[in-house]
């Protein structure tokens, strides 16, 4: 670990998942890092997310596996259905737990965003709001005041306003942005027998239950806008037992709904000093459960390369280039899985019906894998770190 003088000096803007996973990651390897945070303190929804290996082998190189687990629900079984409860597959995730090395779980977000918060420590300032930040690594907060760096990540999630300064002219990738309405909440009960993750596919789309710790239930209504209220949550008529008792169970103010849009992921989305991660570089629809999940693998990926590479500039452009195949091709798979919510639902269903179990099984494990050095047997150096081997 070099001396003051000689540490790598990072700014993250945004305390949100990638930002303050890639904090705490940073810190312990001797950076000298501060998160640039707007909010004033720690408060996000409670959404419920879907935790797959990839994921997991990065939070256990990391050192976070353990205070994860303690917040979260181990995630076995996925169940695909129609609306009608027509099982269309079953998928038993404890087999890609050994095949891959790491389980999979069901977590919240602000249970998630506590951990993350409690291991980024002190590096965080709230009440930060970046307003602008230029390629030579300086930074300026909304009350004027400059800071510079030797590195700058926008972690500063969809909107990004550091990409904004990347692209003045506008970030416009190729393409029409694919875009979604989600309805979800989060009921303080059990909604009864089931998987783990129950994914049905209904008239306007797709809907989920994901049970979660604490004999809590999240669950979502996902589809396209046209045929989605902009103003209510579907009706839940028709839908199983456990659907109704979750969706009635939840009270007004554990409900949300987001108008959801994908963008295509650009190549080399850097630009001097400064870099992307998470949502800022690459937001993708919620379809495969991966968006989180991505930003955790960004920050990975990102740390090992700054540390290990004496020229952090050229480590920030090898990060860009790496991630751009594994990003691109779940984005391309989380639009293919929206897209199928656009088919007539009779189509659809005899579509999905037809598809072998092996099929499911691929379309599943392929982004669940984890990525090449946290596969089974490989061991990075935050892992050997913190497992103080
Ligand atoms: C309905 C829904 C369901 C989802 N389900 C899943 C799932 O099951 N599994 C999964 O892995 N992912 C899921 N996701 C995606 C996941 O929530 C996001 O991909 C993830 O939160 C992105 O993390 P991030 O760090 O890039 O950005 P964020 O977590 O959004 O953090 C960005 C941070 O930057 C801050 N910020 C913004 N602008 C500024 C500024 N100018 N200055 C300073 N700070 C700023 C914000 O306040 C925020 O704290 C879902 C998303 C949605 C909407």
């Amino acid at each position: 670990m070099g001396d003051v003088m000689s540490r790598l000096r990072v700014l993250i803007v945004g305390g949100g998942v990638g930002g303050l996973a890639l904090a705490g990651t940073l810190r312990r390897r001797g950076a000298d890092v501060v998160v640039l945070e707007k909010a004033a303190e720690l408060r996000v929804r409670g959404l419920g997310l879907s935790f797959w290996p990839n994921v997991t082998a990065v939070l256990r190189s990391m050192g976070l596996l353990g205070a994860i687990e303690e917040v979260s629900r181990p995630m076995n079984q996925v169940r695909i259905s129609t609306t009608l409860g027509r099982t269309l597959t079953a998928i038993e995730l404890d087999g890609y737990a050994v095949r891959f090395g790491a389980p999979s779980y069901s977590i919240t977000r602000p249970e998630l965003l506590q951990v993350l918060a409690d291991w980024a420590g002190d590096t965080v300032r709230f009440g930060a709001e970046v307003v602008s930040v230029s390629p030579d690594g300086t930074v300026t907060l909304s009350d004027g005041e400059k800071l510079s760096a030797d590195v700058v990540v926008g972690a500063d999630g969809v909107g990004s306003r550091v990409r904004e300064m990347i692209e003045p002219a506008g970030y416009v990738a190729p393409g029409t942005p694919e875009k979604m309405r989600g309805w979800q909440g989060l009921a303080p009960i059990d909604a009864g027998a089931g998987a783990d993750f129950e994914i049905m596919f209904g008239a306007f789309g797709g809907a989920g239950l994901l049970r979660l710790a604490g004999g809590r239930t999240y669950w979502f209504f996902q589809g396209i806008p046209e045929r989605m209220s902009n103003d209510r949550p579907p009706s839940t008529d028709g839908w199983p037992e456990p659907v109704r008792r979750a969706v009635a169970a939840t009270p007004t103010d554990a409900v949300w709904k987001d108008n959801l849009r994908d963008r295509a992921p650009m190549k080399g989305w850097g630009k001097g000093r400064i870099t992307l991660l998470g949502d800022a570089a690459h937001p993708i629809l919620p379809t495969l459960g991966q968006g989180a999940c991505l930003a955790l693998e960004d920050a990975h990926v990102l740390s090992e390369l700054l540390m290990d590479s004496g020229d952090p500039v050229a480590a920030l452009r090898r990060y860009e280039q790496e991630r751009y195949p594994r990003i691109r091709q779940m984005y391309l798979n989380s639009r293919r899985a929206a897209k199928l919510q656009r088919l007539r639902p009779a189509v659809r269903d005899r579509l999905l019906a037809a598809v072998p179990d092996p099929l499911y099984n691929a379309v599943f494990t392929a982004p669940a894998r984890p990525i090449p050095n946290l596969r089974p047997g490989r061991n990075t150096p935050v892992a050997r770190e913190a497992s103080g081997v």
